[in-house]
């Protein structure tokens, strides 16, 4: 799981200090970088007992009309609009239940929740309420795509860590792929869930031609690889970023290393890979290399199988470093 920044606002979308000209209409104009910093409180009114107890004791609260005894989650009410403002008196709410809808999911976040992303937007019913309330989804088979959680999906909500009293204090994983046990568990926290089990998808046993024609698409894939990597753009798109990523594909795998601008392949297979990507045609990891529809495409279509949620960051890295090239003109110099 992506950990939380400390910070509201992340140091990397802060500009320099500086400034640059722009030119409008022939004349010359100073533009300087400059900031505007706006921190404020706000009060979580009738939510305040909704997020103490998720922070403090890892419940989840909502509120009951003494009259009509629709519960109503979060307990944004305190008096029943329905029942002539009867009041509405707090009850502890179950840690499973089921979406109402099949969840959108973010892939591109703003900056604040890049490390998040992707993530799902869901509505979940708890069992024992009767309306629905937000929360992110995660799964823990590797990356999230369409079809993992729909409507009707029975949702286990998950604590983290370090809660702080905000909405991301908890999110929600498919009950199906978590023990009787952890289903069961009260309060269930982020680090109880084995995030590293993704189980991959299998490939078809290749026949000799599959063979060969896999061989002949790594050593193309290896081409456009080494043609990144003297490339100074798009050595420039995976600068500060270190992956082992183990490619499999029918009829054969190969490993692709980045390591902080640098980036190539190894006929090898990794012990320790940071993830492994499984996809039946390689083709398909070409292509996006080479500027051909992006890969981050194929990922969301299902194309291209990542371990882990979180790497789809290094995915995005792959295709801006494919347009980094196609943009210098696939020269060397990258100038
Ligand atoms: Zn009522």
């Amino acid at each position: 799981m992506p950990v939380r920044k400390g910070k509201v606002i992340p140091s990397e979308i802060i500009p320099e200090v500086g400034s640059q000209m722009v030119n409008v209409e022939g004349k010359d104009y100073m533009v300087a970088n400059d900031a505007m910093y706006t921190f404020y409180q706000r009060s979580l009114g009738e939510f305040t007992p909704y997020f103490l107890a998720i922070r403090d004791e890892k419940r989840i609260v909502g509120c009951k009309c003494t009259k009509c005894g629709l519960v109503r989650v979060p307990p944004f009410l305190t008096h029943c609009p329905d029942c002539d403002f009867a009041p509405t008196q707090l009850i502890e709410v179950g840690q499973v239940g089921v979406m109402n809808s099949t969840p959108p999911i973010t892939y591109f976040a703003n900056s604040l929740f890049a490390d998040m992303a992707p993530f799902g937007r869901g509505r979940l019913v708890p069992y024992g309420a009767d309306t629905a309330m937000s929360i992110n989804i995660f799964t823990t088979t590797g990356i999230l795509v369409p079809g993992i959680v729909t409507k009707g999906s029975e949702m286990k909500i998950v604590f983290r860590e370090d809660r702080i009293g905000v909405a991301s204090d908890i999110f929600c994983v498919p009950a199906s792929e978590l023990t009787a046990e952890q289903v069961a568990k009260k309060g269930l926290q982020e680090s109880e869930i084995n995030w590293e089990g993704a189980t991959e998808p299998r490939l078809p046993a290749a026949s000799r031609e599959q063979v060969e024609a896999a061989k002949k698409v790594a050593d193309q894939i290896a081409g456009v690889i080494d043609q990144m990597n003297r490339n100074k753009r798009a050595k420039a798109d995976i600068a500060g970023w270190r992956r082992d990523i183990q490619v499999r594909t029918t009829g054969g795998e190969f490993a692709i290393l980045i390591n902080d601008g640098d980036i190539r392949v190894r006929q090898q297979k990794l012990s320790s890979p940071d993830f492994v990507m499984v996809l039946h045609d390689a083709n398909v990891l070409l292509a996006g290399l080479s500027y051909r529809g992006a890969l981050t495409d194929s990922v969301i279509g299902g194309k291209i199988w990542l371990s882990k949620n979180g790497e789809f960051t290094t995915i995005f890295k792959l295709d801006r470093m494919a347009r980094s090239l196609a943009r210098s003109g696939k020269t060397a110099s990258g100038d």
